[in-house]
């Protein structure tokens, strides 16, 4: 106890002045006076050992007011031993009363204060009446009957007392306010605060310490806190404390089991703190698991939206390409088809159905990187359960898997209901996502399994290859990425793979097939039941090849009707052999080289009635749309016979146009054969006018 400290030291000084006086020869200074005097620094030493077993302040405060109390009796004992040195009495008083005023409270102080004024009272009054005598050796004069001086005296000691009572109240109070404003702060504060003993006890911990299992500081060691810590930085902990005994702050981050069970994030600092006597380390810590949530969100985040804009460029960059493509493989395709219609020698045939063949897989190339800009956007969607599709999608598999001597197996768990689904771009998926699972596993498993959610339909596709390195599986799902040799792969399937799961409202993740019980890659994709259904868009892009064109030629020609379209394209190589491949179906074909012809050729009254118009988008002058909205007020029977062919149905302008005209799309390249169907589909259906 400090208080308890200064008065030992006072009592001490009184001691060593009395030794002083006696050694010096003071009559006053007799061996009782000293031995009093040493029985009271001894009591010192009691108090100590009594005042640091009490346990809450309520008992600190009563011991304390017993303390003042047998102190006051003793100096009042000491000065008459000392025959009525008086004057040292209020000296002696002011010291005991300041030092108990410093930690009694009021009405203890007040007691102690009021027993210090009788004693000091009775002391000097006793001498005025004569009960015990000053040595008249000393220089203070003889009270003896002299009651004026006597209450003077009284008075006077009294007033010192008042004052210096008042003066450290005063001083009391303030350091009361002041140490209930830190209490507050304290026991308010969003950081946990406590402090730690050398002997690795603590001190006063505050609320929020306890919330973090901070034991209570008057019975636990500090190494309870350590349990609620992972070892690793149990141990770190424990160093840093013992360098902040040696002087050394720092600060550090780590995991906590609270006592609600809940796992934080801690930030502590550990500071030296306390006197040279008395080390001790402050320990605070503030709780930052929102924060590095917030941050790793932040992060994730940002990784993203680099990600997104890296994936807009290449969207934007490849569907460029690709609609540029579209053109030239649409005029090497169609005059290949022509030719291969013809009959040639046995070497040119062949040459011509490689050529074919590449131009196709160009195609498909260039419709995948269309894919992968979400380009083709709103292909036509079904009604299919998910189980349906991916068997249909596996049975062709399994060549692939036996070749690579994987053992293919598929799993469905639940009930499935039918969802609306793009089915060849969902087979697209299961094709890519296998396809991968077979090269990364040969001689493995490969475990395809499908299950009811709650709100649509997850696929799994598990391999036991070695999984996916980290920095291969940050890149993924780019465009071109790819980890195969060249020839082997293009990088472009997963990319396609998300952009079709994307575009049913779904999400694609891989897990390492560790993490979920296996090895290997685990990719994960979920299609949720309620998505916003495109605009349905009649998709002649895809129709089944009836070779029924020539036959409704012949029998057109048979019944003399003669069907005529108008073929409305800027590119020349693109529109002959599409002119051809019509006439050789039967049909009586104006070119046009864009809208503005086409309309003149219309209002021409040589022109003979138009049955079918086959028009480009985009081309210089009259585009397709400005031109489909004149035919509309001119001749509006005639507009629903319109069939667009565009290599651009990447743009959002070109989507819009088509989804709100209700007009069929060819996409381009598309084959001749897949031209004269969708024209023949056009004009099978009777006209509306
Ligand atoms: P490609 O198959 O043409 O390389 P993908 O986009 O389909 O393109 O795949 C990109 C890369 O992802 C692959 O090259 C491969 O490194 C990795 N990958 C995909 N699936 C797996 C898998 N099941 N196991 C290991 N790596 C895989």
């Amino acid at each position: 106890m400090d208080v308890n400290r200064w008065r030992a030291i006072t009592v001490g000084l009184f001691v060593a002045v009395m030794g002083i006086f006696r050694l010096a020869g003071a009559p006053w200074v007799s061996l009782p006076v000293v031995g009093t005097m040493l029985l009271w620094l001894a009591l010192t030493g009691v108090w100590h050992s009594v005042l640091r077993r009490a346990s809450d302040a309520r008992r600190v405060d009563r011991l304390l007011t017993v303390i003042s109390v047998v102190d006051l009796t003793l100096a009042a004992v000491v000065q008459q031993l000392a025959d009525g040195t008086w004057y040292l009495g209020p000296t002696m008083f002011l010291v005991v009363i300041a030092s108990c005023a410093l930690s009694l409270q009021f009405w203890s102080a007040l007691a102690a204060t009021a027993y210090g004024a009788v004693a000091y009272a009775t002391l000097i009054l006793g001498e005025v009446a004569g009960f015990w005598q000053a040595d008249t050796s000393v220089t203070a004069p003889q009270l003896v009957g002299r009651w004026s001086s006597g209450i003077e005296i009284v008075v006077l000691g009294w007033l010192a007392m008042f004052a210096a009572v008042l003066l450290f109240w005063g001083f009391h109070d303030r350091l009361q306010r002041v140490h209930r404003r830190f209490r507050q702060l304290f026991d308010a504060s969003p950081y946990f605060i406590f402090t730690v003993r050398p002997d690795g006890g603590l001190t006063s911990a505050n609320p929020v310490a306890r919330e973090y299992g901070v034991p209570d500081a008057s019975v636990a060691p500090f190494s309870a806190i350590l349990q609620r810590i992972p070892p690793d930085d149990a141990d770190e902990i424990a160093r840093r404390v013992r360098a902040a005994f040696a002087g050394e702050s720092s600060q550090y981050e780590h995991r906590i089991r609270r006592i609600d069970g809940a796992e934080r994030w801690l930030r502590v600092t550990y500071t030296p703190t306390g006197t040279k006597g008395q080390r001790r380390v402050l320990v605070m810590g503030a709780d930052i698991t929102d924060e590095r949530a917030a941050a790793a969100e932040r992060d994730r985040l940002t990784r993203e939206i680099e990600s997104a804009g890296r994936m807009r460029l290449v969207g934007q960059l490849v569907s460029g390409v690709a609609h540029e493509l579209n053109n030239p493989l649409a005029a090497i395709l169609n005059y290949g088809e022509l030719l291969r219609a013809e009959a040639r020698p046995a070497q040119d045939a062949e040459a011509l159905e490689v050529m074919h063949a590449q131009a196709m897989r160009a195609r498909a190339i260039v419709r995948d990187l269309l894919l992968v800009a979400r380009a083709s956007n709103e292909r036509p969607r079904e009604t299919a359960s998910v189980d349906d599709v991916v068997r249909r999608a596996l049975q062709p598999m399994a060549a692939k898997a036996a070749a690579a001597g994987v053992h293919l197996q598929f799993d469905l768990v639940g009930e499935v209901r039918p969802q609306r689904l793009d089915v060849a771009g969902i087979e697209q998926v299961v094709t890519n996502l296998v396809s991968n699972a077979i090269d990364a596993a040969p001689q493995g498993t490969v475990r395809v399994t499908v299950a009811a959610t709650e709100d649509g339909t997850r696929l799994d596709v598990r391999d036991t290859g070695a999984g996916i390195p980290a920095d291969v599986r940050a890149r993924l799902f780019e465009p071109f990425f790819t980890t195969k040799a060249p020839g082997q792969g293009t990088g472009l399937g997963l990319a396609v793979t998300r952009g079709i799961v994307e575009q049913h409202g779904g999400t694609i993740r891989v897990e390492h097939g560790a993490a979920t019980g296996g090895s290997g890659a685990h990719f994960v994709v979920e299609l949720p039941m309620r998505i916003e259904s495109p605009p349905e868009v009649a998709s002649p892009s895809a129709p089944p090849m009836p070779a029924r064109s020539a036959a409704a030629a012949t029998s057109a020609e048979h019944h003399g009707v003669i069907r005529v379209a108008m073929l409305v394209d800027d590119e020349q190589v693109v529109r002959s052999p599409m002119a051809r491949a019509l006439r050789n179906a039967g049909w009586v074909v104006i070119e046009c080289g864009d809208g503005e012809a086409a309309l003149a050729a219309l209002r021409d009254p040589a022109t003979p009635r138009i049955d079918a118009i086959i028009s480009d988008i985009r081309m210089p002058g009259m585009d397709g749309p400005a031109f489909y909205r004149r035919l509309r007020r001119e001749q509006p029977t005639l507009a629903t016979r319109m069939l667009f062919a565009t290599g651009d149905t990447a743009s959002e302008e070109v989507a819009h146009f088509l989804a709100d005209s209700g007009c069929p799309v060819i996409e381009k390249p598309f084959t001749l054969r897949e031209l004269v169907a969708a024209v023949d589909q056009l004009t099978a259906s009777p006209q509306s006018s």
